[in-house]
């Protein structure tokens, strides 16, 4: 992102930004800011195209919807931010451990000293009253070198304590970097992820492994007609249906607005497209009824195109067959199932009949 430092510009978008905020009810909190500051300025054209695109199809660009926005494109900067707060928190931990410890081990390395010594002149022999001197030197050094440990074991409790809660901390924000905010199910960061990991896992053993690209249909309408947040209901609810239908170690993850990716390792692409044919079904004839007022808003349906993974590919290659192939479904009427050119992915034609 690129920032322009002039005086009198950012005082004009702020200006832009406050008018705005006001006008749409829409609290001035840091995050909302930093949205609409970097709209007005122009800084993001990809967060710019999609605020465009959300106001000409929503009434309302609420707090929510704000705070989607801010999500997907700051919600990564925040997530790095506090991965370091928490190395840092680590560091400081472990450093104090380590103070403790030196500390308990000079104390041992002294209380050492000073038993070899007692021990020296114990064989020696002498008086009582040095002998006494030597027991009570000894005890007190004991006692000393106990306190010493019992400090370190606290010590060394608090901070596991302490180690066990940033553990936690780590793996929610670890969860949270990777979720779609909306749906639950995995953003497009875990896709990237999980797809370039399988790619390699697959040319290494040379197992299937299968994509599938999944679209809403007419979603655009859907949402002109019944309201982007009956739309959020709907993505809701093929999120839902999608995650039911997959197992194991399959991957389902929302790749963009009303896009949605699935990866299916170890899987022949006739089971792949069997899959899909289930899945395309099961939406398509489910009605969608809103629980509160009972309206039926009708079926909506999904195109979806399927591709193979070949070795030479890369993420692109790979996800651009399975894209061609969604669009061919889109271009022969929708609510289908479309898989890569089928001699290529080595089923017969007429299998490939959808
Ligand atoms: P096609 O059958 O060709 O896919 O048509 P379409 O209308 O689904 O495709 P288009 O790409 O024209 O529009 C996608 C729509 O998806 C536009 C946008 O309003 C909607 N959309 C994207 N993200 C969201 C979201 O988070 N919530 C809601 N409710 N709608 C979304
Ligand atoms: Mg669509
Ligand atoms: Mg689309």
């Amino acid at each position: 992102m690129h920032w322009s430092f002039d005086f009198d510009h950012s005082l004009k978008v702020a200006e832009t930004v406050f008018e705005y905020l006001r006008k749409r009810k829409i609290s001035l909190t840091p995050q909302n800011y930093i949205v609409w500051y970097s709209h007005f300025a122009g800084s993001n054209p990809a967060l710019s195209r999609l605020i465009r695109q959300l106001e000409a199809s929503e009434d309302d660009f609420g707090e929510r919807r704000c705070a989607e926005v801010y999500e997907r494109f700051f919600g990564a900067e925040d997530h790095a931010r506090q991965v370091s707060q928490s190395a840092i928190r680590i560091q400081g931990i472990v450093e104090a451990i380590g103070e403790r410890v030196s500390e308990t081990s000079d104390g041992a390395v002294e209380f050492r000293h000073a038993l070899d010594s007692a021990s020296t002149v114990m064989g020696e022999g002498g008086d009582n009253g040095r002998l006494l001197e030597l027991v009570v030197d000894l005890q007190e050094r004991t006692a000393r070198m106990q306190d010493q440990a019992t400090f370190l074991h606290e010590h060394l409790d608090r901070s596991s304590q302490e180690i066990e809660t940033l553990r936690n901390d780590l793996v929610s924000m670890r969860r949270a970097a990777y979720a779609d905010q909306l749906t639950g199910l995995g953003n497009r960061k875990l896709f990237d992820e999980v797809i370039r990991k399988e790619m390699a896992a697959a040319s290494e053993s040379g197992s299937e492994l299968v994509l599938l690209v999944a679209d809403i249909d007419h979603f655009k309408s859907f949402n002109d007609l019944h309201g982007h947040q009956v739309g959020d209901v709907v993505l809701r609810l093929v999120a839902g249906k999608l995650k039911a239908t997959v197992k194991g170690r399959d991957t389902v993850a929302r790749y963009g607005g009303e896009e949605f990716a699935v990866i299916l390792p170890g899987t022949r692409i006739e089971d792949a497209r069997a899959l899909a044919e289930r899945i395309r079904k099961d939406i398509g004839t489910s009605r969608i009824v809103l629980r509160r007022s009972e309206r039926d808003l009708g079926v909506i349906t999904l195109s979806i195109g399927i591709a193979r993974f070949r070795a030479a590919d890369s993420v692109a290659s790979f996800f651009e067959r399975a894209d061609n192939a969604l669009y061919r479904a889109k271009e022969k009427g929708r609510n289908r199932v479309m898989v890569e050119t089928p001699e290529v992915a080595g089923l017969t034609p007429v299998a490939s009949a959808v």
